[in-house]
């Protein structure tokens, strides 16, 4: 049996990606995990389903424990030869007992290591664009509890009064006013910049700025959520000037991508650099082809020409073409088209360069680049299941062999409205994804934009009696990103945008 051990990890303030390599990679291998309340869920979601978890403190009550009880889990899982990881906000040592627990483990015998994390102390003040020290406003930094501190409690307020660097409480957002109040009292001005961050390095975070005299009012004005904390300082002044998170360009916003999970990650990428909140909500699936007879006909053929319409087409039809243990010389003398920037990247990524790509994000916008005499040409179409087939009529019309290959199927997926509230934008990457959302769901778009990748799929949108808001002017993730972007800019200018498609 291994030998068990207790790791105390800091998970850092909630955006995943202030999570250290050494917390992820112990998070992917742990046997047994105990989650604090302050662990954000997207650091949460990456516990692998091997793991045994257990959540501890407020957010899940039901299996809340007590301090000595989740000690005592600790020492026994460890003792099994468990590699137990104690996940916890930010930095464990800092307000987060990990010392208590450190202690606790020693006299149990059981070996354990730190693993510290970013602490919303000061992750927290530098997404807000606020730099705890600075040569010219403060030359200390000092943390404190906020948690107690009416008269009874150890903290110093005289003394924290004549620093005149920046003082952070953690801890302290529910006695704010007695903070102010303390600090007045004892001789700091009550022109002293504050800051209230709620939720920091979230997408959630917010911002409030006043004075030890204003501060109150000005945060219960805005209502703010917990976690909190309160930068006290002349740093403070600098957030008008360095705040850069929370005024990203999409920053606030929900997002709602549509695409199969399989393929949506690339646009929840993008949205998420630009500040945005993602809802994924796929209305598609993608699955095999009932059967791989006119696929294979199309990876064991001799065809002038191969069409490509879609990433999942040259995925599936590359799956076929190794599994017969063939290779792209196999392909030696055909002709290559395809479909969208996205499908001629995948081309590429497997060694081949398409001849031929329309602007356009459409089948039909193939049917001008092919000569009018198509007579004994032989053409094969790789795409799914459902799909356009004006181009191959017509390439029949003209003359030629058209072999269609049925290289998957989109199946609609059971969709979860629930989390369709205060939609800002929908996305839509095909026709298919906006029939099925407009079936899987009724919900009010009223305000929503919607937004679509190129003049098939707005006319899909069309087709539902409504107008497409934004049409990325090329085929790609990041054109239908950028366009987003845009429209956003323009609302954020005060009107709504124009629709940036010509057609509209
Ligand atoms: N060990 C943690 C702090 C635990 S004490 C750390 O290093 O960050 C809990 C306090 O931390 C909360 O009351 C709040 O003041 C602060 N806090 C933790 N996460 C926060 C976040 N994302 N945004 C704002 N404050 C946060």
């Amino acid at each position: 049996m291994s030998i068990g051990k207790v790791f105390l990890v800091g998970a850092g303030p909630g955006d995943p990606g202030l999570l250290t390599l050494r917390a992820a990679e112990l998070i992917a291998h742990a046997d047994f995990i105990a989650i604090d309340a302050l662990v954000s869920d997207a650091i949460a979601d990456r516990v692998p389903a091997t793991a045994e978890v257990v959540y501890v403190g407020k957010r899940a009550s039901k299996h809340a424990l007590p301090q000595e009880k989740i000690n005592q889990l600790l020492i026994d899982e460890a003792k099994k030869g468990k590699t137990v990881v104690r996940l916890k906000g930010g930095d464990p040592f800092v307000f987060g007992r990990g010392g208590e627990e450190a202690e606790e483990l020693v006299a149990a015998g059981v070996a354990f290591e730190i693993v510290p994390g970013i602490s919303s102390s000061l992750a927290g003040p530098a997404y807000a664009g606020i730099p705890v020290t600075h040569r010219s406003y403060a030359t200390s930094l000092t943390l404190v509890t906020g948690h107690e501190s009416d008269a009874s409690t150890g903290i110093k307020w005289e003394a924290l009064a004549q620093l005149d660097g920046t003082i952070v409480f953690l801890m302290g957002f529910a006695n704010l006013p007695m903070i102010a109040r303390k600090l007045t009292e004892n001789g700091v001005s009550s022109d002293r910049p504050v800051a209230v961050i709620s939720k920091a390095t979230t997408r959630d975070q917010r911002t409030v700025i006043g004075t030890l005299a204003t501060i109150e009012a000005k945060v219960s004005e805005a209502s703010l959520p917990t976690p909190a904390l309160i930068v006290v300082g002349e740093v403070v002044r600098l957030h008008d000037v360095i705040n850069w998170f929370e005024t990203k360009p999409l920053f606030g916003k929900r997002i709602v991508v549509t695409r199969a999970r399989e393929q949506a990650s690339e646009l929840k990428r993008l949205f998420e650099e630009s500040g945005a909140s993602v809802v994924q909500f796929p209305t598609i699936e993608i699955a095999p082809p009932e059967s791989y007879e006119s696929l294979d006909a199309a990876v064991d053929g001799r065809f002038d020409w191969l069409v490509f319409t879609s990433v999942n087409g040259v995925s599936a039809f590359f799956e076929r073409l190794f599994a017969k243990g063939k290779d792209v010389r196999a392909l030696a003398g055909a002709r290559i088209a395809c479909v969208g920037e996205t499908t001629a990247a995948a081309l590429r990524a497997h060694g081949l360069v398409p001849d031929l790509v329309p602007e356009k994000f459409m089948s039909t916008a193939l049917i001008p680049r092919f000569d009018a005499d198509q007579k004994g040409v032989r053409i094969a179409v790789i795409r799914a299941a459902e799909g356009r087939d004006e181009f191959i009529d017509e390439m029949r019309r003209r003359g030629a062999e058209v072999h269609l290959a049925v290289a998957y199927r989109t199946i609609p997926v059971a969709a979860n409205a629930e989390e369709l509230h205060d939609i800002d934008v929908v996305t839509f990457t095909s026709a298919s994804t906006v029939d099925n959302f407009f079936a899987a769901t009724k919900v009010d778009l009223n305000g929503t934009l919607l937004a679509s990748i190129g003049p098939t799929t707005s006319d899909a949108i069309r087709k539902h009696g409504r107008q497409p808001d934004i049409e990325s002017p090329t085929a790609s993730i990041q054109a239908l990103h950028d366009a987003v972007v845009h429209a956003e800019a323009r609302r954020r200018g005060g009107k709504l945008p124009p629709p940036l498609c010509g057609s509209a």
